[in-house]
C-alpha cells in the first residue's frame, strides 16, 4: 500500500512540474518548489528525470527569487506529440501538435466515402508520412485522438452508429493499436465542446457547444468533464424530434431537428425552391450575400428552426454559454442577434444576461480537441 502511494505522489509531483514548465517559458528549480511546495531535493530528482527523458533542457542562468543566479529550466516543446485525426463524410484530417499544443502541421485528405476500410489504411497512411517527417517515435507520441460524427463508447473505442460514414458497432480503435500508444475516439461535438473549453476554462465550468455539420451534434462539458450519459449517447440533439410524421431524416426517422438544421438541409432546401443546383454551403453563402431572396427566406427559416432547438436545449440545462460552432460559423456569425432574439422573446425562465450564446472561436475545434486529448491525459492528475 505504501509503495501505491509513494509512486503515486511521485508521479502527480512529476504531472504538476510538467504542467508549471507548460505555463512558464523558463524557471529555476528554486522557483518551482516555492510554487508547487513540493522540497528542492524532489524537484531536483524529477528535472534529473526529465532531462535523462529530453523532457526539460536547462538554459543559460536566471535571477531566482532568491536573488543569486541559477540554472534555468526549459520544457523541450518538442520532445513529444499528439496526433488529432478527423474522419468526416469527405476527408480525414490529421492534426500534428506538440506538448506544448502549438499546432505544427495540418493535412487534409479527400476520401471517396467507400467504405471504412479503405479510409482507415488511408488515414494510417498519412499518420505514418507525418511521424516520418518530424522522425517521431512511438515513444515520442503520447497518442491519438480520433473525431468523428457518431455515438461512440469513449472507454472501448467502439462506434456504435456512424450513419455518414456508414458503420456500426465498429471497433475504430484497434485499427490503430499497431501504433503503440493509446488511441481515443470520440464524438466530433463532444471534441468541440472539449476544445472551446480547455480554452476557457478559467472562466467556465460548463458549457455546451452546438456542432452544425453535415449532421447537427451537441457538446456537453459539466464541471469541467465531457458528460457522455450512462450508455454514450448523449448529446444526440440532431435527433431530438420537432414534429410529428415531419421531414425524413438521415437517420432513419422523422421529424428529427438535424433534418431542419444540417447544413445540407439548407442547401437542399435552396435547390428544391429555387431550382438551382448548388453543391456547398459556400455557394449557399455567396446567394445570401449577393440578396438572393430565395436564400434569405431559407436562411431566415432556418434560423427560426435553430433558434427553437436551441430554446428546448437551455430549458431543459439552464447553462451559462452556449457555442454554436461547425462548418457553418462563417454564414451564423453575424446572425447571432436574431438567434438571440428568437431564443430570449417569450421566455420566462431566462434570458441574456443569464446564458450567453456565441459563435464558435475556433475552427475545425473537434480535430484540435482530437489532438488535444492525448496531451490531457497525460497531464491529468488522476
Ligand atoms: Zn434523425
Amino acid at each position: 500500500m505504501m509503495e501505491i502511494n509513494h509512486s503515486k505522489i511521485k508521479e502527480t509531483n512529476r504531472k504538476k512540474i510538467i504542467t508549471l514548465l507548460l505555463e512558464k517559458n523558463e524557471i529555476t528549480k528554486l522557483d518551482i518548489s516555492r510554487k508547487l511546495d513540493i522540497s528542492i531535493t524532489t524537484v531536483s530528482t524529477n528535472i534529473t528525470e526529465l532531462k535523462d527523458e529530453g523532457i526539460v533542457e536547462e538554459v543559460g542562468s536566471l535571477e531566482s527569487t532568491g536573488g543569486r543566479k541559477a540554472i534555468a529550466i526549459k520544457l523541450n516543446e518538442n520532445c513529444r506529440y499528439s496526433i488529432g485525426v478527423a474522419l468526416t463524410p469527405n476527408h480525414i484530417k490529421i492534426s500534428l501538435v506538440n506538448l506544448k499544443k502549438n499546432i505544427i502541421e495540418n493535412i487534409r485528405v479527400r476520401h471517396k466515402n467507400d467504405g471504412i476500410e479503405n479510409i482507415i489504411v488511408l488515414a494510417n497512411e498519412n499518420i505514418g508520412i507525418i511521424m516520418n517527417k518530424y522522425s517521431i517515435s512511438s515513444e515520442k507520441l503520447l497518442g491519438v485522438g480520433i473525431s468523428l460524427q457518431g455515438t461512440v463508447d469513449f472507454k472501448t473505442g467502439i462506434v456504435k452508429y456512424c450513419y455518414l460514414l456508414g458503420i456500426k458497432d465498429f471497433n475504430l480503435k484497434e485499427k490503430f493499436e499497431h501504433l503503440n500508444v493509446p488511441i481515443y475516439v470520440d464524438n466530433e461535438a463532444n471534441l468541440s465542446a472539449y476544445y472551446e473549453f480547455l480554452n476557457r476554462k478559467d472562466i467556465l465550468n460548463n458549457l455546451l457547444y452546438i456542432s452544425i455539420t453535415d449532421g447537427l451534434g451537441l457538446g456537453i462539458i459539466i464541471n469541467g468533464k465531457i458528460y457522455r450519459g450512462d450508455n454514450n449517447s448523449s448529446g444526440e440533439m440532431g435527433h431530438m424530434k420537432i414534429a410529428i410524421n415531419g421531414k425524413k431524416c438521415k437517420c432513419g426517422a422523422k421529424g428529427c431537428l438535424e433534418a431542419y438544421t444540417s447544413m445540407n438541409s439548407l442547401i437542399d432546401n435552396y435547390n428544391e425552391v429555387s431550382s438551382c443546383n448548388i453543391l456547398d454551403i459556400d455557394e449557399f453563402e455567396e446567394k445570401y450575400i449577393q440578396k438572393d431572396e430565395v436564400a434569405q427566406k431559407i436562411l431566415d427559416k432556418y434560423l427560426k428552426t435553430l433558434s427553437l432547438g436551441i430554446s428546448n436545449l437551455i430549458m431543459i440545462l439552464d447553462p451559462n454559454s452556449v457555442i454554436i460552432g461547425g462548418d457553418i460559423n462563417s454564414l451564423l456569425k453575424d446572425k447571432i442577434e436574431v438567434v438571440k432574439k428568437n431564443i430570449y422573446k417569450d421566455n420566462l425562465f431566462t434570458d441574456e444576461n443569464s446564458c450567453n450564446i456565441s459563435i464558435a472561436s475556433f475552427k475545425e475545434s473537434y480535430l484540435l480537441g482530437a489532438a488535444m486529448m492525448p496531451i490531457e491525459e497525460f497531464l491529468e492528475i488522476k
